[in-house]
């Protein structure tokens, strides 16, 4: 393996074993959430990870990240949910994507596109349960019902799933949860009765997959627990990995006077006569400048804090006076699984005030993937 700068190593055995976790916990097959570059994990090795481990099919966001997991040769069955006026609907038709439609302009959008390639297009019905962000509205639910069912009678739709997504599903015993699921449960039996019933319906993100087996239904749709982080840490980890370590290679190790400050605006002074490590990390690429001088990187098993403020495309540790054995061309682990006692995402995240799904999403593009182990290629 070569030595980037700045690696995110992906181990893509812990993809496959959490996807084994959160069958088990949902006792429901799984649709893998590899929407953002499946969390900044890079699509296409996790994809084919998570399918070879028993996913059924993915779902993303925009329907170019479905078009895209096709054009990477995937041939399972892909939703995409966030569409624009301006999404190429006759695209996603084309590479056989399931497009969840959120509104009647959507779907009258999708009939056209359909029929001006004379063909069917599979439709998923999100449905607005409560979250109150995407799905059709409550009060648009009737017209919308009887458009679908009137879409499908022409053979410009088959209605393959309705879904809806959880406002709270993070606080599993929250009410609002089982209301949600009963609304969609009702959705269902109105488009039921008009003919137009759906085949599959599924609710759960990875919180709800792993807490609520009740509110599974033929699938659950995780994302962040497939990449090994717990949605819920008061409830555990549920054993599953996490499956993206981010290192750098130290750039530079240097002596440093007490009394000299580090880094813009000289927020942190040397105390003593120390040494300090340069890396290759900054804000640039998904270090938030909010954690200067609040995280530590293990380099050779040993703990250094981070000190001043981090820049752009660098950061700052200190070694030490004795300089820690540390040398130019050592890796640093800026975080991972955290079993050695290292530091994870959810350490950064707690620290600002965020949530880890936050952190990997934002590791940037000059972090190189690496993959470790799983079904390559
Ligand atoms: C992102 C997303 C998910 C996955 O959520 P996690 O909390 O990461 O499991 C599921 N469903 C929808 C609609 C999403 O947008």
């Amino acid at each position: 393996m070569t030595s980037p700068a700045l690696a995110a190593t992906i181990d893509l055995d812990a993809i496959a074993h959490n996807v084994g976790v959160v069958r088990d916990a949902a006792r429901a097959d799984v649709l893998a959430v590899v929407k953002a570059d499946a969390y900044g994990h890079g699509v296409l090795p996790v994809a084919r990870t998570a399918l070879a481990a028993g996913a059924a099919e993915l779902g993303v966001a925009h329907v170019d990240e479905a078009v895209a997991l096709r054009a990477g040769g995937i041939s399972a069955h892909i939703t995409a949910w966030l569409h624009t006026p301006a999404t190429d609907f006759g695209a996603a038709i084309a590479h056989d994507i399931d497009i969840a439609v959120s509104s009647s302009r959507q779907l009258a959008a999708v009939v056209a596109a359909a029929a001006a390639r004379s063909t069917t297009a599979t439709v998923t019905v999100k449905v607005d349960t409560g979250l109150n962000r995407s799905g059709i509205a409550v009060d648009e639910w009737a017209d919308f019902a009887e458009s679908l069912a009137k879409a499908k009678a022409d053979g410009a739709v088959s209605v393959r799933a309705i879904m809806c997504h959880l406002a709270r599903g993070d606080e599993p015993d929250h009410p609002l949860n089982s209301e949600q699921a009963h609304r969609l449960d009702v959705a269902a039996d109105d488009l039921r009765r008009l003919g137009a019933g759906p085949e599959v319906m599924h609710i759960a993100n990875s919180p709800a997959a792993l807490t609520r087996p009740d509110l599974a239904r033929d699938l659950v749709r995780p994302g962040i627990a497939l990449y090994g982080r717990t949605p819920v840490p008061e409830r555990g980890d549920f054993g599953l990995i996490p499956a993206m370590t981010l290192t750098a290679q130290v750039s530079l190790v240097k002596k440093l006077s007490a009394g000299e400050g580090v880094s813009y605006g000289h927020t942190w002074i040397a105390p003593t006569d120390t040494t300090i490590a340069i890396l290759p990390a900054g804000y640039a690429d998904g270090v938030p400048r909010l954690l200067s001088g609040k995280f530590a990187v293990r380099i050779n098993g040993r703990s250094f804090p981070g000190v001043g403020r981090i820049c752009m495309d660098q950061m700052v540790v200190d070694l030490g006076p004795d300089g820690g054995g540390v040398a130019e061309g050592d890796r640093a682990e800026l975080f991972g699984t955290g079993r050695d006692g290292g530091p994870t995402a959810k350490d950064w995240a707690d620290t600002i005030g965020t949530i880890d799904y936050e952190i990997v999403s934002g590791i940037g593009r000059r972090a190189i993937r690496e993959y470790v182990g799983g079904a390559r290629g």
